[in-house]
């Protein structure tokens, strides 16, 4: 695994939102923001899907959370600007953003992939994370250390047959986290990375490895050493990386 040992309520502090928390990797992630001090905003694409989450973090006395729901294959400019205006409203400033919703499509050639799933993904994948993080960027203080992380794939860093849209759609994603990382020294303190969580025993991966025996990969939780390094203030030097969560 990455080689952190986060400190104790090195998050202490911290407003952190989250996409794609009602599950896998982001309810993890959620979870382990609030258990290392942060406030997070838990978003999903309805409120029910992220009231379990809600509970489990409220269960374990830790800081409440707030809701944040949108779905992001059909949500449009101003509904991202309505949600950071309540935001803003409720919390004032976020520091930071793991964008880590995203969606599978199918494993297919390039050939037969149907273009309007291409699309699907293409727009949950990429022109929703791109839509979010712009609505976002003005709620983080240009002075104070922020830190935004997108979700990366192995398929993101080289291509491999089979992967359609979704390689794409992390290519895209990495093309976002450099530009941006690119953009912002100089004019703020907001760094921003990818991480790659490689394989990792939720849902998405099922539907990827169908043959696979879920128990050969590490469960969300275990991967999370990454995304605390990400989030704390011990990488706050740290911009424009590619991070390997399983890196040994
Ligand atoms: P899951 O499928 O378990 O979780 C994905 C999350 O994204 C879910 O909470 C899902 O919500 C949410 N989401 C998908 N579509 C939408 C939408 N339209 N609106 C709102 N939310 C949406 O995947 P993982 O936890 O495995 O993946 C997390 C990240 O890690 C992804 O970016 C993935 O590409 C990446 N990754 C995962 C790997 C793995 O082995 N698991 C390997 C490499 C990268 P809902 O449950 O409602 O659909």
């Amino acid at each position: 695994m990455f080689d952190f040992d986060a400190p104790e309520g090195c998050l202490k502090g911290k407003k952190i939102m989250v996409t794609g928390a009602a599950a896998g990797i982001g309810r993890a992630a959620a979870i382990t923001f609030a258990k290392y001090g942060a406030t997070v905003l838990l978003h999903g694409r309805n409120e029910e899907s992220l009231n379990p989450v809600y509970d489990e973090i409220e269960a374990l006395g830790l800081e409440l959370p707030a809701i944040c729901p949108l779905d992001l294959e059909f949500a449009q400019p101003e509904q991202y600007e309505e949600l950071a205006a309540l935001i803003e409203q409720e919390f004032g400033t976020i520091d930071g953003l793991l964008n880590n919703a995203s969606l599978l499509g199918v494993r297919s050639p390039i050939q037969s992939y149907d273009p309007s799933l291409w699309m699907k993904v293409m727009q949950v994948n990429v022109n929703a994370t791109f839509m979010l993080t712009q609505a976002l960027l003005p709620l983080m203080d240009k002075d104070t250390p922020s830190s935004i992380v997108f979700t990366s794939s192995s398929v993101g860093r080289k291509g491999r047959a089979h992967w359609g849209a979704y390689a794409a759609s992390k290519f895209a994603t990495e093309g976002l986290m450099e530009t941006l990382a690119d953009e912002l020294p100089g004019i703020s303190k907001i760094r921003v990375n990818s991480i790659n969580p490689g394989a990792t025993r939720t849902q998405m991966r099922a539907w990827a490895y169908p043959g696979e025996v879920p128990t050969n990969n590490p469960a969300p939780d275990e991967i999370m050493n990454a995304y605390l390094y990400l989030m704390s203030d011990s990488s706050l030097e740290i911009n424009s990386q590619k991070i390997d969560a399983q890196t040994k």
